[in-house]
């Protein structure tokens, strides 16, 4: 050990390398295995205690490594999510992969700030984003940049779509003493669009939810919801389509819509969280978001449908400049150079309200890269397959209904008998399936949003068997 004086520029780099290696192998081995193994590791309950157990309160002096490495390992790592199991189907979560784990471990080492500057990981994001516009098929002017999110992609999409309405002096007046707008959306979206309006300070009464059937939303509905605002000196300023309702996997008719918000003159947004992936699966699924081309905007995710670990998510513009011009500031400390570091573009900080932000490029980039659109593709078509499967065992079963027609990956079914939130925790705690819940028509049912590449159909026919037992053993 050197002395404490001796130590400057050594602090918190290992003194060991040789040792530390050896630690990180065994780590990187036991992430591994867990993904490996991910059929034997379903969700199991953190124990009321881990938060204090992990208390830092005593942290003045480091531990040594093996102690810390065996920690994470015994009292860490068990107690994931448990979203990389092949029945998990709650919620919308992603599944992971093992090329996109590794790619994260090496962009950590590597330690980029991808808010700008020149350097490789600005052009591995700049060709990220050039390859998600080509998958919508937005024209060459498209840009964007990596989110946290769609949550976070849907902020700054708005937020570009309001700027290219209000024009530039918005970023100094803000909306206060402007004009009303409003905003439309299917009566199945996301709170992440409500949620955005709140913090853009349109407020979520400006959102009009316009009624929607297995098709999506109502053109009629929707038609004459703009013509009543419009009576009412309220400025129509967007369209928000959802490509992939959260509830039931619905998706609004992308093409009319792209016809109807360009005669109106009106913004279209759309939520494509999950459903964007769509784009590579086979017929009849692909379908389903067809006319995403015709969008000025998109929000979706990487870390669910497509399985690159979280998070990462994407806004996609159709006119790059229109997110720039809403966005974009440089002040001194900030200047654009036109040699060295200081030089490149494009600067994603001048895309999205983030300054320093992590490479999340790399571990899409290599997840693809390794896994090839094929093989992802394949992977969705499966999941469409598996969800049309669970509606027909659903629809055989004497003691379950279905809540809503399947329409791509999303399932909801009601028991016979029993409680759905209580039969869906029985499920997740036995480690049988994970299942969430949500209300549909005035109902709580279950809700399976199969986004997951380890899911066999042997896993469907299981967990249903698994279903069907907990309900006939419900009072
Ligand atoms: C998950 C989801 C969101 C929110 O995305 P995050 O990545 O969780 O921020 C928005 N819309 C839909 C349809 C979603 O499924």
């Amino acid at each position: 050990m050197l002395s404490d004086d001796r130590k400057e520029g050594r602090r918190i780099d290992p003194d060991d390398w040789g040792a530390f290696r050896g630690a990180a192998h065994d780590m990187l081995d036991a992430a591994l295995d867990r993904l490996e193994h991910a059929r034997d590791l379903p969700w199991i309950a953190p124990p009321g205690d881990m938060r204090a157990r992990l208390s830092l309160a005593g942290a003045q002096v480091g531990c040594d490594l093996q102690t810390l490495m065996a920690r994470i390992r015994d009292e860490i790592m068990p107690y994931a999510t448990g979203n990389t199991h092949p029945r998990f189907w709650g919620w919308v979560h992603g599944t992971g992969s093992a090329i996109g784990m590794v790619a994260e471990m090496v962009a950590a080492g590597l330690n980029a700030n991808s808010g700008g500057r020149d350097h490789g990981a600005m052009r591995i994001e700049a060709a990220v984003i050039d390859w998600l516009c080509a998958q919508a098929g937005l024209p060459q002017s498209a840009f964007g940049l990596l989110t946290t999110g769609t949550s976070q992609a849907t902020v700054s999409a708005l937020h570009a779509a309001r700027h290219a309405h209000f024009g530039a002096d918005l970023r100094a007046r803000g909306i206060a003493g402007r004009e009303r707008v409003a905003f439309y959306a299917s009566d199945g979206v996301h709170s992440a669009i409500p949620r955005a309006l709140e913090l853009l300070g349109h407020g979520s009464d400006a959102l009009r939810l316009i009624p929607s059937k297995q098709g999506g939303m109502s053109l009629e509905k929707l038609e004459k919801a703009i013509s009543t605002d419009r009576k009412a000196g309220i400025r129509p300023l967007a369209v928000i389509a959802t490509a992939g309702s959260v509830n039931t996997g619905t998706f609004d008719p992308l093409p009319q819509l792209g016809a109807l918000t360009r005669r109106e003159g009106l913004w279209l947004h759309v939520d494509a969280a999950f459903g964007f992936w769509t784009r590579l699966a086979e017929p009849p699924w692909r379908a389903l978001s067809d006319g995403l081309e015709t969008a000025d905007s998109i929000a979706l995710d990487l870390h669910k449908w497509v399985g690159v670990p979280y998070s990462v998510g994407a806004c996609l513009v159709r006119d790059g400049a229109d997110l720039r011009a809403a966005f974009a500031t440089r002040p001194d400390y900030l200047a654009p150079a036109s040699s060295g570091l200081a030089g490149g573009a494009p600067w994603f900080t001048d895309y999205g309200m983030d300054l320093s932000r992590p490479d999340r490029a790399l571990k899409v980039w290599a997840h693809v890269m390794a896994t090839g659109t094929r093989a992802i593709g394949a992977a969705i078509t499966d999941n469409c397959r598996q969800a049309a499967l669970m509606g027909r065992l659903i629809e055989k079963s004497p003691h379950l209904r279905l809540a809503h027609p399947v329409v791509s990956n999303v399932v909801c079914f009601s028991p016979e008998k029993g409680d759905s939130v209580q039969i869906t925790a029985e499920l997740q705690l036995a480690g049988e399936a994970v299942f969430s819940t949500t209300r549909l028509n005035g109902e709580t049912c279950l809700r399976a949003a199969i986004v997951n590449h380890r899911t066999t159909s042997a896993d469907i026919r299981a967990a249903m068997a698994a279903v069907e037992r907990h309900v006939t053993a419900a009072q």
